[in-house]
């Protein structure tokens, strides 16, 4: 499958699941412990009936608290190497979140070992999913992935309060109010993902990984996450605009299900 198909399939499963699929049905962030017994009353037949039933069912969901989980740092992990480049990306409101789609030649990737992963969109959750001890970030950055064969890869970096960031400034003044709005980005505005990222400390990011899903509807499992351990910041006044768009669009901490979380230190 070449890039552009994948892409347009990721982004259909990833972003328009709920407005492109006349059958999916509407979802929100208030009915999370619910998600898995929704029903798509068009359809007859299991599991077609309950599209988001592995939200409930799955036992490799995301995301996590890893207080709860065994971590493992003796093993020797891959580098992380993120070769993104300067994209005119498209703005979008999910309705569930604001994201950024890469436009569809962009060739920025995130190396993992020899294996390479367009990135294909970018998205921003109020408080943070993924969770220490019961603590959540202020909020969450998500960098969505696909391979050539279709597998997920999602590099998740934690947000605090701090400093402003300029991209996520532009970010903030160019992404549509409405839900389902998508800014194509006519007057050309770039963007720099690498600049959302914490700075290089030594050559490469130390990081959490683990197997995981989606953390909204329809939950797909089979998404390797890889949570970095250092943070970006945002400024209070941006946090505030972020959660102008969407407050609370966090899933709650899963079951670990014994899984092992891999740390590079
Ligand atoms: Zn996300």
């Amino acid at each position: 499958m070449n890039r552009k198909v994948l892409r347009n399939l990721v982004s259909a499963i990833l972003t328009c699941y709920a407005t492109v699929a006349v059958s999916a049905p509407h979802w929100t962030h208030e009915e999370q412990a619910t998600w898995g017994a929704i029903q798509d009353t068009s359809q007859s037949v299991v599991p077609l009936n309950y599209p988001y039933a592995e939200c409930s069912i799955g036992a490799h969901q995301s995301p996590i608290d890893f207080a709860a989980a065994k971590i493992d740092n003796k093993r020797k992990l891959n580098d992380l190497d993120v070769w993104y480049d300067v994209d005119t990306p498209v703005f979008f409101n999910t309705g569930h979140a604001i994201q950024v789609n890469t436009s569809a030649n962009y060739k920025g990737e995130l190396k993992i070992g020899e294996e390479s992963f367009p990135l294909v969109q970018f998205h921003f959750h109020e408080p943070s999913e993924h969770a220490v001890n019961g603590v959540k970030f202020p909020a969450e950055l998500h960098f969505v992935h696909v391979g050539q064969d279709g597998r997920l890869i999602v590099l998740g970096v934690a947000i605090n309060v701090g400093e402003e960031n300029a991209t996520f400034q532009t970010i903030l003044n160019n992404m549509p109010t409405t839900s389902g709005g998508q800014n194509t980005n006519a007057s050309g505005i770039q963007i720099d993902p690498t600049t959302l990222l914490p700075p290089l400390g030594h050559n490469t990011f130390d990081y959490l990984s683990l197997a995981g899903s989606l953390t909204t509807p329809p939950c797909s499992e089979g998404v390797q996450w890889y949570l970095l351990l250092d943070s970006i910041t945002i400024s209070s006044a941006q946090l505030d605009q972020l959660k102008g768009f969407y407050a609370g669009n966090a899933r709650a901490p899963q079951n670990v299900n014994g899984r092992t979380v891999s740390s590079t230190k």
